[in-house]
């Protein structure tokens, strides 16, 4: 059965767009392209734009992946990939390869790449005693290093990096000059002579950790908690400091050897574990491994990283067992990057600190990606993947759109590029908010950009909405679900009319209601609500995110039936007391989670939907509960009485999670079938599920609907800001 669909999918034509970065210009690359695209039987195009190279290549699924290998091993000598990224578009219906015309960059935008792990060679120098290099933590090359994170100014040369104080010993420079040499023009070049050095051994770093300590590291992107993911006290001590319950940890462990013996690792997991771009990767743990319980309780998986530095990669070496590898910050705060900084907040956290000298331009958290049926899916975006721009469809006007309120990032527009900003976090905190701006400023600085419009969030109360109105400039507020959408058609390629899928936890709608289970049919730039979830009024608001119970309590109250919620609750509910009306898809997994008894709290947003969907996973169970689509919305009613039969049969909950499951995409495929648009785009935060994602794709794929999902910025609010710069274009709402 799955030979067989294999079979059918690699017949399939696909379309890829790949844009490569780094030094592919004025190097043959385009005819090279040219040649090997007809050699492998491909059609599309190849291009040269503003910083780059972009191709798009149409064929089976063997032919585009002989394609990808054939680029990287038969490229011209002397170019070299630093970067690439790849979209899966829609096929279209060209016959032959050809080379396009050149865009015209709209501005000096050229030169900042992400910041790019340790190559092969940088290790190697690292760990070879007798190197120039050996054991020196600053090494780099033009092929890896700090990018992103020590640019302070463009062009891109090393007056204006942080590394600008470190003149270059005569070693150094003859490499730097050497067209030769690996480190011709790299940057960041340093050596043990002239480049930055630490304040602290890692030895000393390797015993604090041996000891069940905690050491604060400056790395790429800013300063990193660190304490042995082994030591269950250590784990616990470094939660207590840091003020954070039971949310999951983040992991570095030495090699792919300890990956494989702690995870499940698949061959796309492995790709991105070992990418250039070295994020976290989610994976299913094994069990019965050495790592300590209370690093991931609260989640079925762990973020797992490899060493992406070389300062990672030694300290490692001296303490080759599996690290807990945090931000360093206080919960809800931004990372730290200096010194003098790190040493205040992080000073009641730490037992060692290892800073160097070597200062970091902006900060810029560890990303974060899931794989999602087969794909790279991004969590959070941030190292390895900011800024490399996002390329549009259209020509956009300069927008700069300041996001949302969680899970922010900002973006500006240039032309058919938006520059999203690296993951900021929530903005709660007056440091959250201090580096909210201070994000906005170093773009507009870095790249010589002036907006002419700014686009926010129809929500009035939020901290970048109420920032967007006092700049004076003109302001679009663009309503959040239609952001969601624009953003996620944006990367795609995909133009109107399309159905969009919207649900997510939490967003303000045209009504002043909480919207968060929305249909719309997208016409040009605007949108018709063609149906939502049926609404229900939940007690306390906010103070709901995180306790599933309070939606389940909302549903049984609006359903008639009983519920054994304190009374406080119940008489918010008959009274109608601060019970906002909400259609939020998130707070329906919420309730179903606390109804089925598989999560009653949450100790983060989405915890409750995680835990449905993983008990849902370990059956396949294909009955879906009754959730019928009615004249205007989703009436969730009969699926929730059906559950509650079931429980009352004692039906297993994952079982019960499973139908829970299909019912939602059968909801989706009926909406689709009813609206009748060709394309449908699955957004926001619950598309995160990747049971829903897969489930509901499959069914529209089978009745002739092509799907879009996120690929290059997530589905959940860290895609706002994109979605924002585009719809900004073509003022809807003011
Ligand atoms: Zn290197
Ligand atoms: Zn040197
Ligand atoms: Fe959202």
């Amino acid at each position: 059965m799955d030979a067989m669909v294999g079979r059918t999918q690699s017949q399939t034509p696909l379309r890829l767009r790949l844009a490569l970065y780094g030094v592919v210009q004025g190097v043959g690359f385009r005819p090279f392209v040219h040649r090997l695209a007809t050699s492998c039987g491909l059609t599309g195009w190849v291009l040269n734009n503003g910083d780059g190279l972009v191709i798009e290549i149409q064929s089976t699924r063997e032919r585009i992946d002989e394609f990808t290998a054939r680029l990287e091993s038969e490229r011209p000598a002397a170019a070299l990939i630093l970067a690439r990224e790849s979209t899966w578009l829609v096929p279209d219906d060209a016959a032959t390869f050809e080379i396009r015309h050149s865009e015209s960059a709209a501005a000096p935008r050229t030169g900042i790449l992400p910041d790019l792990a340790t190559c092969p060679e940088c290790l190697r120098e690292i760990t070879t005693p007798g190197e120039r290099r050996h054991q020196y933590p600053f090494t780099n090359c033009t092929l890896c290093g700090p990018r992103f994170t020590i640019i302070e100014a463009l062009p891109y040369d090393r007056a204006r990096t942080t590394l600008r104080g470190f003149a270059l010993c005569p070693a150094c420079e003859n490499e730097y000059q050497d067209p030769q040499d690996r480190r011709f023009h790299a940057q960041p070049i340093a050596c043990p002579q002239c480049g930055p050095h630490l304040d602290t051994t890692l030895a000393e770093a390797a015993a604090t950790l041996a000891r069940g300590g905690i050491v604060a590291l400056k790395g790429v992107g800013g300063f990193q908690l660190l304490t042995d993911a082994r030591n269950a006290e250590a784990v616990a001590e470094l939660r207590r400091r840091k003020h954070r319950d039971t949310k999951p940890f983040a992991l570095m462990l030495p090699d792919v050897a300890s990956v494989r013996a702690h995870c499940r690792l698949s061959e796309e997991e492995h790709r991105i574990l070992t990418s250039p771009a070295a994020p976290i990767v989610l994976l299913e743990p094994i069990p019965g491994t050495d790592l300590a319980p209370n690093i991931s309780d609260s989640s079925p998986f762990l973020g797992v990283m490899l060493p992406y530095s070389p300062l990672h990669h030694l300290l490692m070496r001296l303490c080759p067992y599996p690290l807990i590898a945090t931000s360093g910050n206080l919960s809800g705060d931004p990372i730290a990057i200096d010194n003098t900084e790190a040493r205040t907040r992080l000073g009641s956290i730490a037992d060692l600190f290892v800073t160097h000298n070597r200062p970091i331009a902006r900060s810029c958290d560890d990303s974060v990606v899931r794989v999602t049926a087969g794909k790279e899916q991004l969590l959070r975006r941030a190292r390895g993947y900011a800024p490399l721009p996002i390329r549009v469809p259209s020509a956009l006007p300069k927008v700069l759109a300041v996001g949302p309120h969680m899970k922010s990032t900002v973006a500006i527009a240039c032309g058919h590029d938006v520059i999203v900003s690296q993951h900021l976090g929530d903005l709660d905190s007056l440091e959250a908010r201090a580096a909210f701006e201070r994000t906005i400023d170093d773009l507009c600085r870095l790249y010589h950009f002036t907006p002419d419009l700014i686009a926010c969030d129809l929500h009035p109360d939020y901290y970048s909405t109420q920032w967007a109105r006092a700049t004076g400039k003109p302001v679009v507020a663009i309503q959040h679900h239609h952001a969601h959408a624009a953003a996620c058609a944006a990367e795609n390629d995909l133009r109107s009319p399309y159905l969009a899928v919207v649900w997510d936890g939490t967003g303000y709608g045209l009504d002043h209601t909480i919207w968060g289970g929305e249909f719309f049919a997208v016409h040009d730039n605007h949108f018709d609500r063609i149906a939502h979830l049926r609404p229900f009024r939940l007690p306390g608001g906010d103070a709901a995110v995180r306790q599933g119970w309070r939606a389940a309590a909302a549903i049984q109250h609006e359903l008639g039936l009983d519920t054994t919620a304190p009374s406080i609750i119940r008489r918010m509910l008959e009274q109608n007391l601060n019970c906002p009306l909400t259609t939020s898809a998130g707070r329906l997994f919420d309730a179903v989670a606390a109804l089925t008894g598989i999560a009653r709290e949450s100790t983060f947003e989405g915890q409750a939907a995680m835990l449905l969907e993983c008990a849902a996973r370990t059956t396949n169970d294909t009955t879906a509960y009754p959730l019928p689509l009615t004249e205007t919305h989703a009436d969730w009613g009969p699926l929730i009485h059906a559950l509650l039969e079931d429980i009352a049969h004692a039906v297993p909950p994952p079982v019960i999670a499973r139908r829970f499951h299909n019912a939602l995409a059968q909801l989706i495929l009926a909406a689709a079938q009813r609206t009748q648009l060709p394309n449908v785009v699955l957004t926001g935060g619950v598309f995160q599920n990747a049971l829903l994602t897969a489930t509901a794709t499959s069914l529209l794929r089978d009745h002739h609907f092509t799907v879009h999902t996120h690929q290059r910025v997530p589905p959940n609010d860290g895609g706002i800001s994109l979605g924002q710069a585009v719809l900004a274009a073509a003022p809807v709402l003011r």
